[in-house]
């Protein structure tokens, strides 16, 4: 099937931790941009000859809108040859060729179960779009338990907007792992230490989901599934590479 490329132009970039940026985009050929929380774009950069060296993809970082813009959260990676083009080349005005909205990291119709998302780094950005949208929409939910992880303080992204959270939205509460910050009053260490004594206790209620890196997000796989006996269709997963 043919894809279908669109333009998006950048509005606006900002930082959000001392290697991580959000970039905010509008795509004028649409009227509105329409996604469901948990999916992502793929950019095709102008950093390759070959397709799979140009293509890029982005969760979506932002609730979804009554316009045609959309927000990402993009880390600068090593040696990063797309987030380094990102980073250093695109400007306000720049326009990026991309396909999408696809993916199916996305919550049920009916959140009849508690939830629970475990993400390192930029992979909070499909978390903040679902909880934006239920907060927004009014949805229905059980409990929502955010596990972020990162090295120091300074990388903790969304920081003040998930503390007003806890109090927004009833059930929802969020924990830091902080791996490189010895004097942080949170857990210390990595993430996996919070979700392997909270949910402990087997339950069929529940639903985890993962997101960010393979190496975390295997890990955490592995301990829900093979040392906490979860089954597999409660643990859903988006991997980033
Ligand atoms: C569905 C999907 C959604 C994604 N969403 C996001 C997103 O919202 N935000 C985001 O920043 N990235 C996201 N990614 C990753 C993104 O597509 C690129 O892989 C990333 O930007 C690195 O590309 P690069 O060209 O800069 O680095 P490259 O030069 O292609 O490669 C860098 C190498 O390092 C690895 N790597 C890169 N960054 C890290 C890191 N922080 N930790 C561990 N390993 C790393 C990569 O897997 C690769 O092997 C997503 C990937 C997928 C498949």
């Amino acid at each position: 099937m043919a894809i279908t490329w669109h333009t998006a132009i950048v509005r606006r970039t900002a930082s959000l931790a001392p290697e991580v940026r959000a970039f905010y985009l509008e795509v004028p050929e649409m009227e509105r941009f329409d996604f469901t929380p948990g999916q992502f774009i793929t950019f095709d950069l102008p950093v390759g000859e070959k397709r799979l060296q140009r293509w890029r993809s982005y969760s979506i970082a932002g609730c979804p809108g009554h316009d045609n813009t959309f927000e990402l959260c993009i880390v600068r990676a090593q040696p990063g040859l797309g987030s380094r083009y990102l980073f250093e080349e695109v400007r306000e005005g720049t326009e990026l060729r991309f396909k999408g909205p696809e993916g199916s990291f996305v919550l049920p119709p009916e959140l009849d179960r508690d939830i629970v998302m475990i993400c390192t780094g930029t992979g909070i950005a499909p978390f903040r779009s679902m909880i934006q949208a239920i907060r927004r929409f009014g949805r229905p939910h059980r409990r929502i338990h955010l596990i972020f992880g990162a090295r120091t303080e300074a990388d903790i992204l969304y920081r003040s907007e998930f503390e007003a959270l806890q109090s927004e939205v009833p059930g929802f509460s969020w924990d830091v792992a902080l791996s490189r910050q010895p004097d942080w009053h949170g857990f210390r260490g990595y993430i996996h230490q919070i979700y392997l004594s909270a949910y402990a206790h087997t339950r069929p209620d529940v639903t985890f989901y993962l997101c960010g890196w393979s190496a975390m997000v295997d890990e955490a796989a592995t301990n829900l599934i093979q040392k906490l006996g979860y089954n597999k269709d409660q643990v859903r997963m988006e991997l980033y590479g």
